[in-house]
């Protein structure tokens, strides 16, 4: 019989998002970790993974995220075109006398292999990312990272999940921000999304778009809004409109933006914000 780990040991996956970068993500997502007991923090924001630079300075790399790319058998292949016929992302092109790969735009899907008549195409594996782990005190984290000049930053993110730990009460995930499928492929596994908004009209219109995307996931989420203060009331009033739950305001502070730019989150800053946060994991758990 298959067993759930998940419902056995009752550990709970938050994902931390945002319509754009710059809201808040890391602060919260890294005060909520610094908040909690026996919990992992994983930083999924592959293209630009900075939660290290506040929690945890000793990292090692452990794996690396490879994709499958085409090898063409140029003996063998008869230059039927067929392989690039029919790949959806216009990485192979026929030309006379050869059939060129674009690696970078190859996202690895295997069709061309399964579609070529003649069996003429193998495959290798390319890096793409790297897997780290580092462990501060109670805090076990990771963190994925794309190779500069790669573009794929989903199979970096699907590596990374494979390192999440099964005997953790809390799993949080910093997701890359928008909800392009990299988001997607972050939150969909977890149990609740946190939506990070700046009370902004552009804030509001980049959280509108988040809304749209995790209620076509059936995802379960709330509302976070930082620099609260800072706009005007609209973004409380969509969520009131939406019955979406403001789970916490973060106030329009200059200090707390100081203390962040040199390097402290807000519970490291301001330690009276650790009761909050733990309060806040214990809504989510019941809300679960
Ligand atoms: S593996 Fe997929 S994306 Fe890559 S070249 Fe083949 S068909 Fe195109
Ligand atoms: S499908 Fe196979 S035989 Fe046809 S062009 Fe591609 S690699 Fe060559």
């Amino acid at each position: 019989m298959v067993v759930n780990i998940r419902l056995v040991t009752g550990m709970v996956q938050i994902a931390i998002v945002s319509g754009k970068g710059g809201t808040g993500k890391t602060l919260v997502a890294t005060s909520l970790a610094l908040s909690l007991k026996n919990v992992q923090l994983l930083d999924a924001d592959v293209e630009e993974p900075n939660s290290a630079l506040f929690l945890c300075h000793r990292v090692q790399p452990i794996d690396k995220a490879e994709i499958p790319v085409p090898v063409i058998d140029k003996e063998t292949c008869t230059l039927c075109g067929k392989c690039s016929d029919s790949c959806e992302y216009n990485a192979l092109a026929n030309l006379p006398g050869e059939v060129l790969l674009f690696e970078k735009i190859c996202h690895g899907c295997g069709v061309c292999s399964a579609v070529c008549p003649v069996n003429a195409i193998t495959e290798r594996y390319r890096p793409i990312g790297t897997i780290y782990s580092g462990r501060e005190q109670n805090l076990l984290f990771n963190y994925g990272e794309l190779i500069v000049g790669e573009e794929l930053a989903t199979p970096v993110i699907t590596k990374l999940k494979e390192f999440v730990k099964e005997d953790r009460d809390f799993v949080i995930f910093d997701s890359p921000p928008g909800s392009s499928c990299s988001m997607v492929e972050t939150v969909i596994d977890t149990d609740f999304v946190l939506l990070i908004g700046e009370p902004t009209p552009f804030g509001l219109s980049d959280m509108k778009i988040v809304v749209e995307a995790l209620r076509q996931l059936g995802k379960k989420f709330g509302v976070i809004i930082n620099k609260d203060g800072m706009g005007n009331e609209e973004m409380e009033e969509y969520c009131d409109k939406e019955q979406i739950s403001i789970l916490m305001k973060i106030p329009f502070d200059l200090e707390i933006a100081r203390q962040y730019s040199l390097g402290k989150t807000l519970v490291q800053a301001f330690p009276k914000w650790q009761d909050d946060f733990t309060q806040l994991a214990l809504e989510i758990k019941e809300m679960v």
